[in-house]
C-alpha cells in the first residue's frame, strides 16, 4: 500500500514533529477528503482551519490557475497589482488601517510581538514612561517561533527551547484582577485569543477584554488580538473582535485567508504602525502575487455567498445539536465555542482520545485539544445533514464508550 511505504520513508527521512494519523488523503471536494483508497471522509477540522471555502472551491481554482499562468513572486522590492486591494479588503471588514503581509500565522504574531516592542520604543522617544513586557494569557497558543513560544502558556511548547524572550507574565483566564495587578507601564503589550482555539475553545470574557482595552489606553500599550484561528469568519463575524465591540490595536490572522495557500497578515491602527519604517521588518514571500490574488477570491466569495451568516446559523445549529448530547451524556462536561469554531469537554482524557479515534474510523475528521476537549473547526460552507451525521455518530460512540467514561449515558440512567 501506498500509505505504508510513505510512512517507512517519512519516518527515516523527517525531523519526527508530528504524530500523523494513519490517512493518505489525495483529493477533496466541498467539505468531504478523498483517501488512497477512494473514501470518503467527512471533514470537521479542514486542515486546522484554513479551508473554509472547503476543498476544490471553483473561484479559488481559478484564481490559482490564473495568476499561475501571469505572476507567481516579484519580492517586496517591487510593486504588484493585488497587494492594495487586497490590503483595502482586510482595513474595511477588520476596522484597522494598515497591513503587513506575511506567510504564516506565528509569523503574523511575531509581527505583532515587534510592533509591541517597536512602539514602545517609540513612545519612549517621544519621552513616554513605557516599558517592554508582555501580558500572555493562561490557555494561550501563538505559534512556533521564539517569540509565540514565548507568550504560548503551555510549558510543553516553551521549556525545551529556553531561555526563550524573556519578559512575558501569565495572566489567569478571564481573571480581571490578576490582569489589573499584573499591568503596569512596564507592559508595552496584552496579548489576547478573543477565543482560545488550542487551549480548547475558551471565550475572553466581555468584561476581561474590556479591562484590557483600558488598561492599553491608559499607557499606550498595544491589545493584541492572535484571530489567526477564530478571526476571518469562523464565528459568524470577520473576526471574533466584533462580537465583542472592542477593537484591538493589532490583529494577527492567517490560516483561512488564502483558501489553502500559505499567508499570514498584520492588521493595526495608523498609528501603531508608525513604529515600523522601512527595513525594520520584512519577508522574501510575504504578500506575493498568488497568496494576494486568491485571498482576495476567498474574501469576495465570502462576500458574494454571504458565508458569514451561514457560518451563523450553522454553528448555532451545530451547538444546539452538541447541548442536546451533552443532555443525553453526562460525560459531556461542557460545549463551548461561537460560530463553526466549537468545542466539547468530556470528562475523561482517554475516552476523548477513544472518541476522536472511532470518529476517524467512521471517516469522520474531528480533532481532540487540551487533553479532554474534541474540537470541531470545519469548513464554513458545512450544511445541517453533515452536523447531523456527525452528532449520530458521538452519540453512538459515546453510547458504546460509556464504560470508558466511567458513566452510562444519562438516558439509561436513574435521572434520565
Ligand atoms: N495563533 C493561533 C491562535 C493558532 O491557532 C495558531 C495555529 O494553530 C498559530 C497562532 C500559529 O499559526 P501557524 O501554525 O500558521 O504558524
Amino acid at each position: 500500500m501506498k500509505l505504508e511505504s510513505i510512512q517507512a520513508a517519512e519516518n527515516k527521512l523527517l525531523v519526527q514533529t508530528y504524530e500523523r494519523n494513519p490517512y493518505l488523503f489525495v483529493s477533496g471536494k466541498g467539505v468531504y477528503l478523498r483517501d488512497e483508497n477512494g473514501n470518503d471522509f467527512l471533514d470537521l477540522l479542514s486542515g486546522i482551519g484554513v479551508s473554509a471555502l472547503g476543498y476544490a472551491h471553483p473561484a479559488v481554482e481559478e484564481a490559482i490557475r490564473r495568476q499561475s499562468t501571469q505572476l507567481l513572486h516579484t519580492s517586496n522590492l517591487f510593486y504588484h497589482e493585488h497587494t492594495a486591494n487586497l490590503a483595502l479588503r482586510l482595513t474595511e471588514i477588520s476596522g484597522l488601517d494598515r497591513v503587513f503581509l506575511c506567510n504564516s500565522g506565528t509569523e503574523a504574531w511575531e509581527a505583532s510581538l515587534k510592533l509591541a516592542r517597536a512602539n514602545a520604543t517609540r513612545l519612549r522617544a517621544g519621552g513616554r514612561t513605557i516599558g517592554t513586557r508582555f501580558l500572555a494569557l493562561d490557555h494561550s497558543f501563538h505559534g512556533r517561533t521564539m517569540g509565540s513560544v514565548a507568550t504560548t502558556a503551555k510549558a510543553k511548547y516553551r521549556e525545551p527551547f529556553g531561555p526563550v524572550m524573556p519578559n512575558v507574565e501569565f495572566v489567569q483566564f478571564n481573571d480581571v484582577a490578576d490582569l489589573r495587578a499584573k499591568f503596569s507601564n512596564e507592559v508595552c503589550g496584552i496579548c489576547i485569543e478573543p477565543v482560545q482555539g488550542e487551549g480548547g475553545i475558551h471565550l475572553i470574557s466581555p468584561e476581561f477584554f474590556r479591562a484590557a482595552r483600558e488598561l492599553c489606553d491608559s499607557t499606550g500599550a498595544l491589545l493584541l488580538a492572535d484571530e489567526i484561528q477564530c478571526g476571518l469568519g469562523r464565528t459568524g463575524k470577520w473576526f471574533a473582535y466584533q462580537h465583542y465591540d472592542i477593537q484591538p490595536d493589532v490583529t494577527a490572522i492567517a490560516k483561512p485567508i488564502a483558501g489553502g495557500i500559505p499567508m499570514g497578515a498584520m492588521l493595526c491602527t495608523n498609528e501603531s504602525a508608525q513604529a515600523f519604517t522601512p527595513g525594520t521588518h520584512g519577508t522574501t514571500f510575504g504578500g506575493g502575487p498568488l497568496a494576494c490574488a486568491v485571498a482576495i477570491t476567498v474574501i469576495d466569495t465570502l462576500k458574494k455567498e454571504n458565508i458569514l451568516a451561514h457560518v451563523e446559523e450553522v454553528g448555532q445549529f451545530f451547538k444546539t445539536k452538541l447541548q442536546d448530547l451533552a443532555r443525553r451524556h453526562d460525560c459531556i462536561t461542557d460545549v463551548r465555542g461561537l460560530g463553526l469554531m466549537l468545542g466539547i469537554e468530556l470528562n475523561s482524557a482517554d475516552l476523548a482520545k477513544h472518541v476522536a479515534a472511532e470518529m476517524m474510523e467512521r471517516r469522520i475528521i474531528i480533532n481532540r485539544t487540551s487533553d479532554t476537549v474534541l474540537r470541531f473547526l470545519p469548513p464554513y460552507i458545512l450544511e445541517r445533514k453533515h452536523v447531523e451525521i456527525t452528532i449520530t455518530a458521538l452519540d453512538e460512540i459515546l453510547k458504546a464508550g460509556a464504560v470508558l467514561s466511567g458513566a452510562a449515558p444519562a438516558g439509561e440512567k436513574a435521572h434520565g
